[in-house]
């Protein structure tokens, strides 16, 4: 982000728009909503600014534009037609430390006036950091029609309450609870339908009925899928924006953990191959330690949580100590990976069911029952197997299967990064040391991986 967005108090402060067209016309309203002491330098005016000027909305200096104008402004707008003349404004404004804005020059500006959605009190501003006004206004188009004008009227009974609800709830996180629970319900429902009277007596209702929590949290145990964040559940999604505080490790990538809320506090907790920052134990004993210290704790992983994710460890402590939890199932590494590389895991001519197991080492060794998964028309996927690959495959031979049998390996899949490595048993290794690929990597064995060819469909967004 290059611009840091802020909304600026300049209600009664002395704003100057030098120009007197059109453009400056839109400038001056838009200062006029924020209810600035407008003073517009022209020798001329359109007959709306001329209008403004005589009814006394703004002081109006009939001339061209001087350097002392800028003298005690809080913030300028260059809006006249003459390219120098907006150039010395911003000149003379930046030397003495003034905001200034210059229509159609942003590389002259030290600010930017954003598109506007007006709810007020609800505002949205919306930039595109001078990429492209048009795609800006675009979007406040879009926004608009998302954001309905009751959320204006909403504002307004959050401003009614805040006192009482402040005065109800002593525990901060109560009080964001309450809200939470409030703005996605009943009452707003009846705000947007124009039902205010009812929606204030549900407002009521609801305050004088609320009983604070005692100090307890809650656990949300979800599964953020494998990469893509468009593969989040809607239920993820709202435990990712109501939990304060954040517990997730590296198998979450960054844009998911974007959408996780601004404020939370974040907690990280490995675990890369032989760098555990965290023992199991003490995650377990963390997120029961979170929650009743009254917190709404999110355990983010990655994939699902109940496939090779310790699921079941870490809400065995919290079912164990009484601590509420709930859990979102997250669509699977297997699942994903084999979607994005067009494989499918099972087909009627080629694999009549799929195996997923985990490729870990264990004192060098994995201990699995290779006579099943040596048989026929199955698929088998290897989690965590990029290390024992070697193993893997001596087994799968050894044990019958054919070195021509198709493997594929998937890194980092349905992501941006996702790369593909295939072959066959025999030759897959050759494959590897070329290419090297590197950890999250799933391994799909079957016959089904060659299917690849024909219904591979995802193309990564070329950056
Ligand atoms: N709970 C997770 C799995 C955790 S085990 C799930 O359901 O997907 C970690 C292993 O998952 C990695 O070693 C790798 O084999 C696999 N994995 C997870 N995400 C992956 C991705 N985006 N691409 C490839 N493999 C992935």
């Amino acid at each position: 982000m290059d611009l840091l967005p802020i909304f600026l108090d300049i209600r009664h402060q002395p704003c100057l728009v030098v120009g007197g067209g059109a453009v400056a016309a839109r400038k001056v309203a838009s200062l006029g909503r924020a209810h600035a002491q407008i003073h517009l330098v022209a020798p001329a005016l359109t007959p709306e600014l001329q209008a403004q000027a005589d009814a006394g909305d703004l002081i109006h200096r009939s001339r061209d534009f001087k350097d002392e104008d800028i003298q005690g402004m809080r913030l300028i707008i260059a809006a006249t037609s003459d390219r120098e003349t907006n150039q010395r404004v911003a000149r003379l404004a930046k030397a003495i430390g003034i905001p200034v804005n210059v229509v159609d020059q942003p590389e002259e500006c030290s600010f930017l006036l954003p598109s506007v959605i007006d709810r007020s009190p609800v505002v949205v501003a919306v930039s595109t950091t001078k990429a492209s006004p048009v795609l800006a206004r675009l979007l406040r188009t879009r926004l608009e029609s998302m954001i309905p004008a009751g959320y204006g009227r909403l504002a307004d009974l959050c401003a009614r309450y805040r006192d009482a609800v402040k005065a109800r709830f002593a525990d901060e996180r109560d009080r964001r609870r309450f809200w939470d629970r409030v703005l996605v319900g009943g009452v707003a429902d009846r705000v947007f339908s124009g039902h205010l009277e009812e929606a204030d007596a549900v407002m009521a209702r609801e305050l004088a009925e609320a009983r604070p929590s005692g100090g307890m949290g809650e656990v949300y145990l979800v599964g953020a899928g494998p990469g893509d964040p468009d593969l989040v559940t809607f239920r993820a999604l709202r435990l990712m924006q109501q939990a304060d505080v954040v517990v997730h490790d590296r198998l979450v990538a960054k844009p998911i953990l974007d959408l996780t809320r601004r404020d939370a506090q974040r907690i990280y907790v490995g675990k890369e191959r032989d760098n555990h920052v965290m023992r199991q134990e003490d995650i377990n004993r963390l997120l029961a330690d979170l929650a009743k210290a009254g917190h709404r704790v999110l355990r983010l992983k990655g994939g699902d949580p109940f496939i090779f994710g310790r699921g079941g460890e870490e809400i065995d402590t919290l079912a164990a100590e009484g601590v509420p939890f709930q859990v979102v199932p997250g669509i699977t590494a297997a699942s994903g990976c084999a979607t994005y590389t067009g494989i499918p895991l099972t087909h009627r001519d080629y694999a009549q069911s799929v195996t997923f197991v985990t490729g870990h080492l264990k004192d060098g060794t994995m201990d699995l029952n290779w006579d099943q998964l040596a048989q026929p028309h199955q698929t088998v996927v290897f989690y965590m197997g990029l290390v024992g690959l070697a193993i893997i495959l001596e087994q799968l031979l050894s044990h019958g299967v054919s070195p021509d049998m198709p493997i594929a390996l998937i890194q980092q899949g349905t992501t941006p990064q996702q790369r593909v490595f295939s072959g066959t048993l025999a030759t897959i290794q050759e494959v590897i040391a070329e290419e090297k690929p590197q950890p999250p990597t799933l391994i799909i064995v079957g016959e089904v991986v060659k299917l690849r060819e024909k219904l591979n469909w995802f193309q990564k967004p070329s950056s």
